[in-house]
Formats: structure tokens, sequence, C-alpha cells
């Protein structure tokens, strides 16, 4: 055999242990030439008679994170190229070979005669998962790091190497079809729970437990190919199987609203799957993979939730001469709902914060909010107390600013505020060093125009964090008119170091997410005020792919906020920059009844506790209501989208967006922008730059001028190009 991906040792019983440690890669994943190694690995060890079994282990510390998506990439490009010059059969007949591989590998494995077992320990996911649930003995370590899982739907695939069959075999239904649709990841002792492992031990012993487990088993068999096995949840067609079936159709509706092909594609090949013997369904199950591995969905959420995600945490927009910067200390300024957030996201990093605030009781109570969400998490059984202790010592409260003093980083979260942040950052640059970053939060204000307070604005750059910053997952950095490159390099690296995705933008008002977002929610307004059903504005963003309605992505946000929004951008833009429905109906919510959201129980619907209801007093900003039957809601749903996407268009116009990567992840991870469709510039893409602007064209006769389709959309249509196509060379354009 001829192996550089495995290393095989063989003890003086016969049994091997293969050891998976790809040089040159620091996580293990599954390639061409893993695929090659694996078939070599099975023909040798049941063609050798001395040989008894096989132990699968890694040389790292995490056991694999799965199949290299790029190599699905790659086949996708190859499947196009033999589209265009052999026809559809040769294409398809080429992506089903080559997508069936792994699945048949998989297969051999687990019937050529000789047993398998995988030692776990660290992330195994994805293929790799596949690969442990083709052996017939899993045992994983009990540390805090080992994860299972199958999360290729997030990516939109599914699992297309055995693992939708092998789990629905292992799993009552309800609980596979669960598993495989939320795609998480899931811990060693809980996953010995769902009987998806067969045992947990300390890390040192998993190797010798499951050479032992082989020797004692010589000829052990999955349970599927073992006589008298029977389905988990009996057959489909049973009374058992139809308490199953029906619902789970409706409950996979209900939540993706038939927006995501993988997750009918997983319910089909479950469904069809267990009505026949394991070889034919896994035939099924690489059918619809490779019929997955073809819709424009997948092919936009592997671009970009996992390749371009990757690429920006790997600092794809970051200066490459700037030398790395170490942060061990951060100045958070002001210690309210967003400081806090932020003093606790950058502990959590392991770096100090000096967290400070007016006065040190609005310090201590930043710092409480840290206190608070480490005991949600020990409550958990996520963190113990000594964790807590840790986090908490790394965060000292001050209401002085001479503790700033020696700090490596600024953030600043004050009050939107013009004066109040010039007086906070005269204050800080008075203390801190010459060559310290200052980053504002500011959601708002442009940073080219805060930057006038610093002495340094080539040292002035805005960190934007979205709410709640513990969970949200995006940065979006912007770039003053003045900020240099060191200041790019700081910020990223910080974001790095938080483990954050970030974008960066150019200056402009809302930058980029928010002008997309504060568009939904606009077109909810305007909606409202035509007189359609307030219910079905918030079904038609839910169905359109959005992770809530219009109205109740407004009341999270905060109506007040809203309001505050629309009177600054009045003041400074003139009362032409706003829309007057809007303002009459935030007047009408804000000013007259008090309704600011959820953060007072009340917005455009009531709060009881987690209940909500849509206000009843909506009735009175409908001066007339259309008959919900005679609305198309297919257009709803457009209006919902191309109002962001056509936006998001514009701010490439505007060069605030220099990177298509960035608009189309920051839309997704900052606002759930529809995620089967890639993101706000691949959803253009995606339905191709004519067809968009003509949609946009036909929005615009019936709904006004919002909807004109901008110069350059115009300009793309006309020639057929895409924005990936387009903006290629323009990548690291900052
Ligand atoms: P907040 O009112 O909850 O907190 C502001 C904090 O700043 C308060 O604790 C206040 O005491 C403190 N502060 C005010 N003046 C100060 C001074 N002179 N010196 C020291 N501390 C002072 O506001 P927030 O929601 O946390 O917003 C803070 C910033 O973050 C704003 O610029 C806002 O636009 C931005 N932002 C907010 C959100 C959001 O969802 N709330 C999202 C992104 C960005």
């Amino acid at each position: 055999m001829k192996l550089t991906n495995f290393t095989i040792e063989t003890d003086a019983d016969g049994i091997v242990l293969a050891t998976w440690d790809m040089k040159d890669r620091s996580m293990n994943v599954i390639t061409v030439a893993v695929m090659d190694e694996l078939d070599q690995i099975i023909d040798h060890f049941a063609g050798t008679e001395a040989i008894k079994g096989c132990v699968i282990a890694s040389g790292k510390d995490s056991f694999s994170g799965g199949a290299d998506l790029t190599m699905l990439q790659a086949s996708g490009a190859e499947y196009a190229r033999l589209l265009k010059t052999k026809g559809a059969e040769a294409a398809n007949q080429f992506l089903l070979d080559s997508s069936a591989r792994l699945s048949k590998i998989y297969r051999r494995l687990e019937t050529c005669g000789k047993p398998f077992a995988a030692a776990i320990h660290g992330t195994c996911l994805g293929g790799a998962f596949e690969l442990t649930l083709a052996c017939q003995f899993r045992i994983a370590s009990d540390d805090a790091r080992t994860r299972v899982g199958l999360p290729e739907v997030k990516v939109g695939l599914f699992p297309g190497a055995g693992g939708t069959q092998r789990v629905a075999r292992l799993m009552p239904t309800g609980d596979a079809l669960q598993m495989l649709f939320k795609g998480e990841q899931i811990r060693a002792a809980a996953a010995k729970g769902m009987n998806l492992i067969h045992a947990v031990a300390p890390r040192e012993q998993i190797v010798q437990i499951a050479k032992d487990w082989l020797k004692a088993n010589p000829a052990a068999k999955a349970p599927w190919d073992t006589e008298g096995y029977k389905l988990p949840s009996n057959k489909v067609y049973s009374a058992a199987g139809m308490q199953i079936w029906p619902p789970a159709s409706a409950i996979a509706r209900r939540e993706t609203q038939d927006n995501y092909p993988a997750v009918r594609a997983i319910l089909s090949s479950v469904y069809e799957g267990l009505q026949l013997p394991m070889d034919l369904g896994l035939r099924v199950e690489s059918r619809y993979f490779a019929k997955i591995l073809r819709s424009t969905e997948a092919a936009m959420m592997i671009r970009t939730l996992f390749v371009s995600k990757g690429e920006l945490e790997k600092g794809a927009r970051r200066p490459p001469k700037a030398p790395p910067q170490t942060i061990r200390t951060v100045g958070v300024l002001g210690a309210g709902f967003m400081g806090a957030g932020i003093a606790y996201v950058t502990a959590q990093a392991g770096i100090d914060v000096i967290l400070l605030d007016r006065d040190m009781e609005a310090a201590e109570k930043g710092k409480a909010y840290s206190h608070k969400l480490m005991t949600d998490q020990i409550m958990k059984g996520r963190a113990k107390t000594a964790d807590r202790d840790a986090l908490l010592a790394r965060i000292r409260p001050t209401a002085d600013y001479a503790d700033l003093k020696g700090v490596d980083l600024i953030v600043e979260a004050v009050f939107e505020q013009q004066d109040v942040k010039k007086g906070v950052t005269e204050q800080t640059e008075a203390v801190i060093g010459k060559d310290i970053i200052f980053a504002s939060n500011t959601s708002t204000i442009p940073i080219t125009q805060l930057a006038k307070n610093s002495k340094r604005p080539e040292q002035f750059i805005g960190i934007h964090f979205f709410s709640p910053v513990e969970k949200m997952l995006l940065v979006e950095i912007i770039l003053g008119e003045k900020t240099g490159d060191l200041a790019l390099a700081t910020a990223l690296d910080y974001v790095r170091a938080i483990r954050k995705t970030p974008i960066v933008v150019n200056d402009s008002r809302g930058f980029f997410a928010n002008r997309c977002v504060l568009n939904y929610i606009l077109e909810g307004h305007l909606m409202l005020d035509e007189g359609i059903p307030p219910a079905m504005i918030e079904n038609a963003g839910k169905m359109a792919g959005m992770p809530v309605g219009p109205l109740s992505l407004n009341d999270e946000v905060a109506l007040d906020l809203g309001w505050k929004i629309l009177n600054a951008t009045k003041a400074d833009l003139g009362p032409k920059a706003v829309s007057p429905v809007q303002e009459k109906i935030l007047e009408f919510m804000v000013v007259k009844n008090e309704r600011f959201g959820r953060k007072n129980g009340k917005g455009f619907y009531d709060y009881d506790g987690r209940n909500k209801k849509l206000w009843p007093g909506l009735a009175k900003l409908q001066k007339k209501k259309l008959d919900p039957d005679k609305i198309d809601i297919g257009e709803l749903k457009h209006r919902l989208l191309v109002t962001q996407a056509l936006e998001a268009a514009r701010t490439v116009e505007d060069g605030v967006i220099v990177d298509p990567r960035e608009a189309d992840v920051g839309s997704i991870l900052g606002f759930g922008f529809a995620p089967y469709s890639g993101g706000t510039l691949s959803y253009i893409d995606g339905m191709g730059a004519k067809a968009f602007a003509a949609l946009c064209k036909e929005l615009e006769k019936k709904h006004g001028p919002r909807f004109k389709p901008n110069k350059l959309l115009v300009e793309m249509a006309a020639k057929g190009e895409t924005f990936y196509g387009r903006m290629a060379g323009r990548k690291q354009a900052a």
C-alpha cells in the first residue's frame, strides 16, 4: 500500500491501528487522495488473512471536519463543463459517479468481512462521522471537545455517504430526522444516549478499548446486516410509521417553508430508504445527493457559508504587510447593553477588559452581565464555576480614564450622541498610547465624521457589533476616509481572537447591514399602510426565508430606536430622506401609544412572557383592509427580499461593498437574509441580473421608485454579468 494520509501499525493479534493524519493540514478532511487510500486499506485488509480487524483513529487533536467542500465545488465546475461540452446525460452520470464514490467505499468497508472500529477524539463531523457510522463499533473520548454530527444541511447539502440511511436505522425515525434537519454537533455522552456511538471513555483508553472489542467480535456485522434486524420505529407502512410520517413532512415544511431542497431530500431519502434493504437505500440516497449537488441553493450556500465565511475569518481582507497584532487588554467605553456584551465576548477569548462607564455603579452593572451569562452556562452544564471566576477576573470595571493607560485597543460603545462620543474620545486619547487603535461601535454615525473627534484619524475605525453580542456571529468593520492599514489589521486580528466573522465595508450612513435590513422593516410598514393583514405580512417574511417577519424584527430592535434613527436622518438629510408613511406609523406607535417593542412588552405585538400576539390596535393604522384572498403572496415575498437585495446592489455601486463575499456572508450572519439564497448578492446572481432587474421594474411599476433598478444592475443585466464575475478582480480593494 502507498499511504500518505494514514499510518498503519499491526499488533501481535492482527489488529491494525490506522491513524489518519494528513500532512500540511491542521485538520483531517476527506479528499480524493483520502478516498483512494481508504480503497487500498479495505482491499488490503479484506485480502490479508493475518489481519483480524482495524481501528481508525486520528493523529490530530480532532478526528476530522468531514469532506473537503471545495472538492464538491470542483466537481460542480466539472459538471458545468461537461454539461456544455458533452450534454446532460454525461454530466449527470459524472456527478452521480463522483458523488456516490464515498458512500460505496464506506459500504465496502462495512461489508468487507473484517470488522472496523472508530476511536473518536475531538470534532468528528459530516463525511467523517459517516465513516465511523460504517464501522461496527464506535467509541468516543469523554473530552468536552469531542463532538459528532452531520452538519451538511447547514450548507444546503445532506449526508450523502450513508448518513441518512445509517442514522435512521440506529435511532427512532423522529429523532433521526430531527438530527439530520438540525445538523447540530453532539457531545459524546449525548451521542451515546442517542445510540449513535457505543461507548465513551477517557481519551487515552479509546484505542485500546476499540482493539479489545474487535478481538472479542471478529465476525461483527452492522445491525442492519444481521439477521432479525428490526427498524427502531418499525416499518414505514405500519401503524407506528403512520404516526411519524405525516407530521414529519408538516414539521419540515413549517420549519423551512420548503425553501431548502436538501431538507426535502433528507425526508425523501429516509422515507424511501427505510422501505428498502441497505444497499438499495444507499443508492436512493446517492441519487438524491447528486440532485442536491446540482441545486442553486447548495452551490450558493457552500460558497457563502463555507468557502467565503472561512476565507473572511482567515483574514481575506487583512492588509498583508501589517504585522500580526497581539491584543492583551481592550478598553471598552460604555458598559451599557452593547458594552457589557463586548466585554463578555472579549474576556471569553482570554483578553483582559477595562470596562469604563460614567460611574462605578454603571460599570459594575455592565460586568454583572457577564456574571449572568456565565451563570446561565453553568446551569446548562456548559461551564464550571472556575470558568466564571476566571472570566470575571479578566473584567475590571472603572470610572477612571487613567485606568485605560496601557490598553492595546479601544472599543467605544457609549450613547449614540455625537457630543458624548466626542468627549469620551478626547478623554481617552489623552491617556492611551499614541499608536493605539480607537474603534467605535456606532450604528448610525459615519466613521469619517466621528474620526474628526480624534487626533489620529488614521487610527480610527468602526467595529460594529450586532445585538445580542454574545449570540451574533457577525462584526462589521467600517473604514473611514482616513483609516489606515494598521487600524484595519488590528480590528481584524481582534475580531478573529473573539471568534467572530468580519466583513469590511466603506463608510456610509447605515454601513452595509443596517441599510439592507432597514429596507425590510420599511417594506413591512408600507404593507401595513396598504391594508395588508399584519399576520400575512409576517408570514410572507418567514415564507421568503427570513427568520422573523418585518414587524417582529422591528419589535426586537426597538421601535423607539427606529423613531430616533428616522428623526436623526431627517435632521441630517432633510424631510425627503424619510418615508412619510413610516414616520406616521412610528409616531403612532412610539409617541402616541408608547409602544417601544419587546423591551416594554408592547410593540406591533403584545408580549406576555414568551407568548406574543399581534396588537389589535394596529387596525387603527389601516384605513383600508385588503381582502387576503386577493393578495398575491408571491409578490409580497418578492417585495421583502428584493428591497434588501436591491439595497445591497446599491452598496456595491456606492463602493461600500467592494467584495461580494462580504455582502453575502454579512447579510446571512448579520440579519438572517434568506440563507438558502446564499445572501443578498447571490440572490441576484442566482436568478440572473436580467431576471432580477425585470422583477425590480415590475415592482417599480406597481409600488413606486424605491424598486427602480440602479445603474449598475441595468448594466449588468444588459451584459449578462454576475457580481462574482464582475467583482472577481476587485477583491482586496480595501
Ligand atoms: P446603552 O444606552 O445601553 O449604553 C450606553 C452606555 O454608555 C451607558 O451605560 C452609559 O452610562 C454609558 N455612557 C454614556 N456616556 C458616557 C460617558 N461620557 N462616559 C462613559 N460612559 C458613558 O446603549 P447601547 O445600546 O449599548 O449602545 C451603545 C452604542 O452601540 C451606540 O453607539 C449604539 O449606536 C451602538 N450599537 C447599538 C446596538 C443596539 O442594538 N443597541 C447595536 C449596534 C451598535
